[in-house]
Parts: C-alpha cells; sequence; structure tokens
C-alpha cells in the first residue's frame, strides 16, 4: 500500500516508550521511504519542553538505539512539541491550533493517529477529550494506537472500551500487542499455512502437545508500582501468551484478511476451556521469586525490591495447562510459562508430535526422540525441526538430528523491530496485528477467573522460586502429571 500523509501525535512523548521505541521505530521507517515526506509527528506531555528539546531527545534517542542518524536533521524537522495536560481542555484546544496548522504546512489530508504512550490511567480521558475537543473531527482518517494493559480485569477492559468507543469505531482502534508485531509470531501463520508439511499433521492425531515459554531474566526493576497491581497472569498471559496460543490453534482462515483472521482467533478465545474454582489449582501454577544469582551476581527477592509490599503475593511467574475444545484439539495440552528473574531470556514456541507406533531401531536407551518443531521468538528468531537419522557407522543406530532455519543470521541482525512494523501497519491501515476487542473481553473472562481464585487465596508459599531457575517445582509437576516435561529453551 502506498505512503500515506499523516499526523502522528504521541502523548507521553518524554516517556521511556516513546524514547526506547517509537522515535527509533519512526527513524527506521523514515529511513526506508515507509514514512514519506508528508507527515509531521507532535510530541506531548506534562514537561513544558520546546519543540528543540523535543529534537534533540529524539536524536539522541535514535543515536542511542541505532548508533547511526543519516538524516537526522531532516527527520526531526518534522517534529514538534507542545506541553500538555490531559484533563484540561484548554491543552486540547492548543493542540488542535498546532495540529490544523501542520496539516496544511505538510499536506496531510486531515489523517490523523492518535498514539498513546502513557498510564493507562488516562487513556479514556485522552480518548474522550480528542472527541469533545475536536481534534478527532478530521477529514482523513483518525486512528487512536493504545498501549497495554487494556483494563485490569473484563469490567476495567469494558469500561475503557466504552470510553474509547465514544470517540473512534472499533475499526479505528488499534490495540497494541507488540508481540503480535514480531517477525517470528507473524511467522506463525506462515509456517502453519504455507507448507504442505506441517498443516496435515497440525491436530490431536499427530500432536502430542504445545509448549509456549517466554521467559525474561529482568526483576522487576522500575515497574513495581503497576506489577505489584498487575502480576504475571495480567501483564503477560492475558495478552502476549494467549494470543500466541491462538495463532497456533486457530483455523486456517478463508482469506488473509484482518476481519477473517481475527474471527478466528476469536473462535479458538471461544473454544478454551474455563479453568474456575478448585479447578484452577490442577491447571494453574503462579510463582514468586526469591533471592538468587544471575550471572554470578546476587540479586534481591522480589518482595525486597523498591516498591513492592514486603508480604506480597503478586506472582511473577505462571504456568499453565489451556484445553481447546474443538475437534482438532481435544485432548491435546497447550502448556504456556512466563515469568522474572529466570535462568535465561527466551521466548520460544516448542510443538511435540505423537511418537511413531514402533520403534523399529536399536539405539542406546531404546527409545526414539520425538519430532519436534522449535519455533524461536526472541532473541533468536528461527525455526528448528528435530528429526531422527542413521547414525553413521554399522549398525542401524538413530541419532536426533537438527534441521535449522534462522532468521536472524539469513536476513541480517535488522529483521525489524516490532514497534517499527506495527506502526507501519497502522499508518498503511492494517489492523491484523492489533488486539479487537472480542479478543481482549474473551482472553480477560479467562483470565479473571483465576485471578479470582488467586486472590482470595494467599500463596502461603511465596516465593517459590530461586532467582536465576525455570520456576517453582509445581511447574515441572504439571507437565509430569500428564507425562511430559519443558523442554529444555536454553
Ligand atoms: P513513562 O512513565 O516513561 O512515560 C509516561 C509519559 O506520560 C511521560 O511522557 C509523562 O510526561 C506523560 N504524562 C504522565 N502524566 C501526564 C499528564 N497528567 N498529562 C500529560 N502527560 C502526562 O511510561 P512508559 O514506560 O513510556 O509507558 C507508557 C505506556 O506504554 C504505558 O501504558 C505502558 O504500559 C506501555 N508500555 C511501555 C513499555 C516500555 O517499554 N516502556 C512497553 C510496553 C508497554
Amino acid at each position: 500500500k502506498e505512503t500515506p500523509s499523516s499526523l502522528i501525535m504521541i502523548f507521553g512523548a518524554t516517556g521511556d516508550l516513546a524514547k526506547r521505541k517509537l522515535f527509533p521505530s519512526l527513524y527506521h521507517l523514515y529511513r526506508k521511504g515507509r514514512l514519506g515526506n508528508n507527515f509531521a509527528v507532535i510530541g506531548t506531555a506534562r514537561r513544558p519542553w520546546t519543540h528543540e528539546e523535543l529534537k534533540e531527545n529524539v536524536k539522541d534517542s535514535v543515536l542511542t538505539s541505532i548508533g547511526k542518524s543519516e538524516n537526522i536533521d531532516e527527520f526531526v524537522s518534522h517534529f514538534y512539541y507542545q506541553a500538555h495536560d490531559v484533563k484540561n481542555t484548554e491543552s486540547y484546544i492548543e493542540l488542535k491550533k498546532l495540529a490544523d496548522k501542520l496539516d496544511e504546512q505538510y499536506s496531510l489530508n486531515g489523517n490523523r493517529i492518535f498514539y498513546l504512550a502513557m498510564a493507562p490511567e488516562f487513556f479514556g480521558t485522552i480518548a474522550e477529550h480528542l472527541k469533545t475537543d475536536g481534534l478527532n473531527d478530521t477529514k482523513g482518517f483518525k486512528r487512536l494506537v493504545i498501549e497495554k494493559p487494556f483494563g485490569h480485569d473484563l469490567e476495567s477492559a469494558k469500561t475503557l472500551n466504552a470510553q474509547i468507543r465514544k470517540a473512534f469505531n472499533e475499526e479505528e482502534i488499534y490495540r497494541i500487542d507488540h508481540y503480535l508485531g514480531k517477525a517470528m509470531v507473524q511467522n506463525i501463520e506462515v509456517i502453519r499455512f504455507a507448507n504442505a508439511l506441517f498443516e496435515p499433521l497440525w491436530n490431536n492425531r499427530y500432536i502430542s502437545n504445545i509448549q509456549i515459554t517466554s521467559s525474561e531474566v529482568l526483576g522487576v526493576e522500575e515497574r513495581a508500582r503497576y506489577y505489584e497491581t498487575s502480576g504475571a497472569l495480567r501483564d503477560m498471559v492475558q495478552n502476549h501468551m494467549l494470543q500466541m496460543v491462538a495463532l497456533l490453534a486457530m483455523e486456517p482462515p478463508i482469506k488473509l484478511s484482518t476481519d477473517e483472521i481475527r474471527s478466528e482467533k476469536v473462535r479458538v478465545f471461544r473454544a478454551l476451556r474455563p479453568i474456575e474454582g478448585d479447578h484452577v489449582k490442577e491447571y494453574f501454577v503462579r510463582g514468586q521469586y526469591g533471592s538468587g544469582q544471575i550471572d554470578g551476581k546476587d540479586v534481591p527477592a522480589y518482595r525486597n525490591e523498591l516498591n513492592v509490599d514486603p508480604a506480597s503475593n503478586t506472582e511473577t511467574f505462571v504456568a499453565g495447562k489451556l484445553m481447546i475444545d474443538n475437534f482438532r484439539w481435544a485432548g491435546v495440552p497447550f502448556y504456556i510459562r512466563t515469568g522474572k528473574r529466570m535462568e535465561t531470556k527466551s521466548t520460544k514456541i516448542v510443538i511435540q508430535f505423537k511418537d511413531i507406533p514402533m520403534n523399529l531401531y536399536y539405539n542406546t536407551d531404546h527409545q526414539l526422540a520425538p519430532n519436534l518443531l522449535v519455533i524461536h521468538i526472541q532473541p533468536e528468531e528461527g525455526i528448528t525441526l528435530h528429526l531422527n537419522a542413521k547414525k553413521s557407522g554399522q549398525h542401524m543406530e538413530t541419532t536426533p538430528v537438527k534441521l535449522n532455519f534462522s532468521n536472524t543470521s539469513t536476513h541480517g541482525i535488522n529483521t525489524p523491530e516490532a514497534y517499527e512494523k506495527l506502526l507501519d501497519d497502522c499508518l498503511r491501515g492494517d489492523a491484523t496485528n492489533f488486539a479487537h476487542w472480542d479478543e481482549v473481553a474473551l482472553s480477560w473472562n479467562f483470565v479473571d477467573k483465576i485471578s479470582e481464585v488467586w486472590e482470595n487465596k494467599t500463596q502461603t508459599e511465596f516465593p517459590n522460586y530461586a532467582s536465576g531457575t525455570m520456576g517453582p517445582k509445581a511447574s515441572d509437576q504439571l507437565l509430569e502429571k500428564d507425562g511430559f516435561f519443558w523442554w529444555p529453551v536454553t
């Protein structure tokens, strides 16, 4: 699709997300010619910066993250700053004046993207003001890009949604789930639907279980105030983990359009077996990190981190078993686990195929390793297929072999950052890789039933995993009960 002209308004332009992700991504798009020349960016935040201060900040952000700055002066000449108080109508009126002026100056045809890179409690207020103060009353397109978290539970998500829907239609709302911008997450569909090899096997006859791990080495860092009210279930499972489940489990869409893909994902969420009440402890495990060692250095327990309640009941780890009750997946567990302060930083999906009916080959332990398809999401990007082959030598002995495809080494290390891809999609009006309200609502509905049980029952054994490990014992037992184990992701 051709490059549209657009005004991009970033709320929270002095913040961390803008600096680390949005400015460098816009710069990449600019350099690739994906932004064109008919664009302008207005940064807003509380601080009384000048245009120059924002420009300097953008330059600094680009240099720090990319190390190069060709055409940087041309690029930043498109940036403007306006101090802004999100609750104050006067502020929006000033913003509108600047927006209208830039619209003329850069021939933007009234196209506007509003990117809310701010604390979520302001999302609703800003959306309402955009409408009442006339900023989204424009002859071009208007799009609202909204960061996570989208609500705290189903109720609050509904309230927020009602607020933003007063100002924008569902088609105009781009709910960011940055996992959906990752190259290998987008590759899940291609692997499945562009290969004759996998789709015929992609069901309960041939797949024994699927494992999704998203582990971090970092602890809560400076985010404790938010994290204490959230925890891993809300922060990671409701959005990123369930989105990956949906992409793995969905039926082939009849075409690759936004509506078709999203509706297939919604059907997966509808088929997710609800886990509630007493079942929660059978299907879900929560953990909280204790002290431990990371890279030979001592790190504190979660409860001793800055701004964390010393008796905190917040989970920093979740493992779960999800069942999708439909024809394709009946009986196939989807295991997920995610946490902080784990042994390794890695997001990986392991698809374990069922054993063949009978082993004809001798090998040391008389067992054949199952076939695995591993999708490496980050930090490495690629696919590994684990097969069995003949060991060289006289005997008919087998040995496991791996077929590897590494995205990173084939295409260089510059696969676009998730935010770059998502901003590009938004500019071109493609909402496929953003979460539809129906997906958000169904996933909160699933997660709420688990949080409810956890919140009513204090976990007495916290902390229950040492920093630098792959989580509590109970996470391993969750699979052992079913005769499986977590495949190593290191
Ligand atoms: P931040 O605290 O660094 O920045 C917040 C911004 O909001 C600042 O520019 C601040 O000036 C502005 N602001 C705060 N109160 C204001 C007010 N009353 N009026 C006007 N401006 C105000 O936050 P962040 O880390 O950039 O996160 C922003 C959003 O992005 C959050 O929803 C967060 O969950 C999400 N997010 C951030 C990251 C990340 O890597 N930082 C990753 C994923 C999602």
